[in-house]
C-alpha cells in the first residue's frame, strides 16, 4: 500500500522498530532493538511469543553446539533464554537444545519483553506492508478495532512466511526446486499419563518403527507416518510428553483452506496416536490427550530473495562469511515431501560441523528499511532444512533486531548498515560469530 493510502486509515502507533511476528526470530528482533533503546512494537496474531515453540506447542529448542564436540556456538539472546528457562525451573538443558514446559516459555518471553520495554500488541494480524519511495515506512493490520496503520522508521518481518516481504513484492521461492512442494506440517500434542521410566526401557529403537508397521498391519493406524519426529520430556512435568508425529503433506501454509484441512486432518491423527501408544506402547497404557496447540507447525514455505542466497554449498562446505552474524550446526533435515518419514535429500553432518549465517540474507531484495529473520531468510529449499531450526532463528531475530537500531542510530538504510558496527555491537551481546569467540565462550568448559 502506499503511504498516500494508507492516510485514510487510523494509525494504530507510530514506533522506530516494527518487528511482525512474535516467534522465535520476531522475540529475538523485538528483544535486541528495544535493548538498544529503539521504540520497538511487535505485532502477533496469536496471545503469547515464542511461535512454534509455544502457539505451536513444541516444548524444544536446538541447537547450540557444533556438532559432534558438545562445542557451544551459539550466544547471546538464545542462549539467554537457555539459561533462564533452567533458573525459572520449568526446563531442562544439554549442549544440543533446551527441553521445556510451553506455559513457562510464554511467561518467560513476556518477562523478557517487559524488562527490555518492548512493546506487544496481540490478536492483531498483519494485512499489508506500506511503502514510500521503495522503503517500508509501516504495516497494516487488523484487529477487532478494525484495519489501522502502524507507522514504523524500520520493519522487520519474522512472519515466517515472509508476509511483509511478499506484500513489499519482494521476489521470493518456495518448496523444493523440481515442483515448489514444501515439507510437510505437523500438529505437535501433548499426552499425560505416561510412566516415562518404562517408556525409556522399552523405547530402545527410538523412531519405534515396529510399533508403526504392526499398529498399521493390525488396522489401528492409517499410513499417515513410520517415525517419531520427537518425543519431548522434562522432568519438570514427569508424566507428560509433547508429541511430534502427525504428518500433513503438500500444504500450501500461505492458503488458509489448506492450513484448515491440514489441522483437522492432523487433529485426527493425534488422537489416533494416542489410541496406538495405549495399546502398543509399554508405558502409555494409561496416557491420555492434554491438548493440541493453538496453530499447526510449519516447516517451510516463503524464502525471501535477499542480497545473498545461503545455498546447500555453503552449508555442507561450512562455508565462512566476512559479514557473519552468526553460525547454525543442525543436519539438513527434509522430511518427505510425499509421504511418510525422511526425504532422502535429508543430510547428517561429520563431527566438527557448522557453518555461518550471513547478514545479507537477512535484506531482502527490492525495498529499504526492511529485513527478514528466521525460517523466511534469503536461502535455497535444502539450506531451509538446517538453517530453520530455533536457536539460529533467535540469533538472526537478534542481529534484524541490532541492525535495525543501529541503522536508525547511524542514519542509514537497514541495508547500509556498517557490518563491522554491527558485529561488535553483537559480540557486547554475548553472540557468536567466530572461532575466537567459540573458544572464549567454551573457556572452562569441560
Ligand atoms: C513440527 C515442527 C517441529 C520442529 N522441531 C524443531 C525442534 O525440535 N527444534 C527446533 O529448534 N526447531 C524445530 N522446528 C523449527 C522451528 O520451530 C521453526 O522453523 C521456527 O520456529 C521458525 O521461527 P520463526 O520465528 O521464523 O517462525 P515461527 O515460529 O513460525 O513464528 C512466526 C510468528 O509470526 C506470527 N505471524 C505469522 N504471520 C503473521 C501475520 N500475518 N500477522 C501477525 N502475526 C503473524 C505467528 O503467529 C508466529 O508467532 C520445528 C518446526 C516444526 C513445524
Amino acid at each position: 500500500m502506499t503511504l498516500d493510502d494508507s492516510r485514510k486509515l487510523p494509525t494504530a502507533r507510530e514506533v522506530d522498530v516494527l518487528v511482525v511476528g512474535g516467534g522465535p526470530a520476531g522475540v529475538a528482533a523485538g528483544l535486541s532493538a528495544a535493548r538498544m533503546g529503539a521504540d520497538t512494537l511487535v505485532v502477533e496474531q496469536f496471545n503469547c511469543l515464542g511461535g512454534v515453540a509455544t502457539a505451536g506447542g513444541h516444548g524444544h529448542i536446538s541447537k547450540y553446539d557444533e556438532e559432534g564436540t558438545g562445542r557451544r556456538i551459539v550466544g547471546g539472546i538464545a542462549d539467554e533464554i537457555a539459561s533462564r528457562v533452567v533458573l525459572g525451573g520449568f526446563g531442562v538443558r544439554n549442549s544440543h537444545g533446551i527441553m521445556f514446559e510451553v506455559e513457562g516459555m510464554k511467561l518467560l518471553l513476556e518477562a523478557m519483553a517487559e524488562e527490555a520495554g518492548l512493546g506487544l500488541l496481540y490478536h492483531t494480524f498483519f494485512c499489508d506492508t506500506v511503502l514510500e519511495n521503495g522503503a517500508a515506512v509501516g504495516a497494516v493490520i487488523q484487529n477487532k478495532e478494525g484495519r489501522q496503520v502502524i507507522r514504523a522508521k524500520r520493519v522487520v518481518d519474522c512472519t515466517g512466511d515472509g508476509d511483509v516481504a511478499f506484500r513489499a513484492g519482494c521476489p521470493y521461492e518456495v518448496g523444493r526446486p523440481s515442483d515448489g512442494r514444501c515439507q510437510p506440517v505437523t500438529l505437535m500434542f501433548t499426552i499425560g499419563g505416561v510412566d516415562w521410566p518404562t517408556v525409556e526401557k522399552f523405547r530402545v529403537d527410538y523412531q519405534l518403527k515396529e510399533v508403526w508397521e504392526r499398529a498399521q498391519r493390525e488396522g489401528n493406524m492409517r499410513p499417515f507416518q513410520k517415525t517419531i519426529m520427537g518425543w519431548w520430556w522434562t522432568p519438570t512435568r514427569p508424566d507428560q510428553v509433547g508429541v511430534n508425529f502427525t504428518h500433513v503433506t503438500h500444504v500450501d501454509s500461505t492458503k488458509a483452506a489448506d492450513l484448515t484441512r491440514a489441522t483437522i486432518e492432523a487433529r485426527k491423527q493425534a488422537y489416533e496416536t494416542v489410541e496406538v501408544y495405549r495399546k502398543y506402547v509399554p508405558g502409555m497404557e494409561n496416557c491420555y490427550m492434554i491438548s493440541t496447540p493453538n496453530t499447526i507447525g510449519i516447516r517451510e514455505s516463503r524464502r525471501i530473495m535477499g542480497d545473498y542466497v545461503l545455498t546447500e554449498d555453503d552449508v555442507k562446505g561450512q562455508r565462512e562469511f566476512t559479514d557473519a552474524i552468526c553460525y547454525g550446526s543442525f543436519f539438513v533435515d527434509i522430511h518427505c515431501i510425499d509421504g511418510p518419514g525422511m526425504d532422502a535429500t535429508s543430510w547428517r553432518p561429520s563431527r566438527g560441523f557448522k557453518y555461518q549465517i550471513p547478514y545479507r540474507i537477512l535484506v531482502p531484495r527490492g525495498v529499504e528499511n526492511m529485513l527478514t529473520a528466521g525460517r523466511c531468510v534469503s536461502c535455497t529449499h535444502l539450506a531451509l532444512g538446517s538453517i530453520r531450526v530455533m536457536v539460529p532463528c533467535i540469533a538472526m531475530g537478534e542481529a534484524a533486531g541490532t541492525a535495525s537500531a543501529l541503522s536508525l542510530r547511524n542514519g542509514v538504510s537497514s541495508r547500509s548498515v556498517d557490518v563491522t558496527a554491527l558485529q561488535a555491537q553483537l559480540r557486547r551481546q554475548g553472540a557468536i560469530l567466530s572461532e575466537d569467540d567459540i573458544v572464549k565462550a567454551n573457556q572452562g568448559q569441560p
